[in-house]
């Protein structure tokens, strides 16, 4: 059977709509992937969170015969603990609302289609699995990943071209209560924006963790749509 030319294309931006009509009448499921505009730290770029979403759910709409949605790549929310919040240039939150607001709006008008998987991009899917591969991961906090080994090491691997091996930060941790603070408190988040110590990040690492976070989409997807 000879494929057509579209047939390894996967994001349905760069589909018409009649090959998007098609892919889906064919039973193709929609991967939408969930990502930020946020601080990570001076080594990486602001949209670290959406790339490594839509890379990883592109590998693995190939891999199920699937497509993606043009990712979300506006967060809620970055705060202190879980990014930097408002103490860095170049983070874009929405309100809390606005985010539901806009994934529902999404995710109705792809309503008929029923097979939708939501990929929301925090870290790894199977922490085991990669400590089992990269030993060196368990000396490190796992709650203090942000712009640190494992999103640098991701980086390294799926866009290493954006990754500025020349500005890793200086080894430090964060100290944070178990709890967000209002108005927000800066002091206890590393001047680098980076949580956890990084210069041992490598690519290997990120391949892993692509690998496991693809395995556990298309396992998702494979478990709820039968595909
Ligand atoms: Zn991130």
């Amino acid at each position: 059977v000879q494929q057509s030319p579209t047939a390894d294309r996967v994001a349905i931006s760069d589909l018409s709509w009649t090959e998007y009509r098609d892919r889906i009448a064919a039973g193709a499921p929609v991967l939408l992937p969930l990502g930020s505009t946020e601080q990570h730290g001076p080594h990486l770029p602001l949209g670290t969170d959406a790339f490594i979403a839509d890379q990883c759910c592109r590998r693995a709409a190939a891999e199920l015969g699937g497509v993606t949605a043009p990712p979300v790549a506006f967060g809620y929310a970055s705060l202190p603990r879980t990014g930097g919040g408002d103490m860095f240039p170049g983070s874009i939150n929405l309100t809390g609302t606005t985010y539901i607001a806009l994934v529902h709006d999404v995710l109705s008008e792809r309503g008929g289609e029923a097979k939708i998987l939501c990929f929301s991009v925090w870290d790894v899917r199977d922490v085991a699995a990669v400590e089992r591969a990269h030993p060196e991961f368990s000396v490190l906090d796992r709650e203090l990943s942000h712009a640190s080994w494992t999103e640098t090491s991701t980086a390294l691997s799926l866009f290493p071209e954006l990754v500025h091996t020349d500005a890793f930060p200086a080894d430090e941790t964060a100290d944070f209560p178990p709890y967000d603070v209002f108005p927000q408190e800066f002091d206890r988040v590393p001047a680098s924006g980076a949580q956890s110590p990084l210069n041992h990040a490598t690519k290997e690492a990120g391949d892993t963790i692509v690998r496991e976070n693809v395995a556990g989409i298309v396992a998702a997807a494979r478990a709820e749509f039968g595909i």
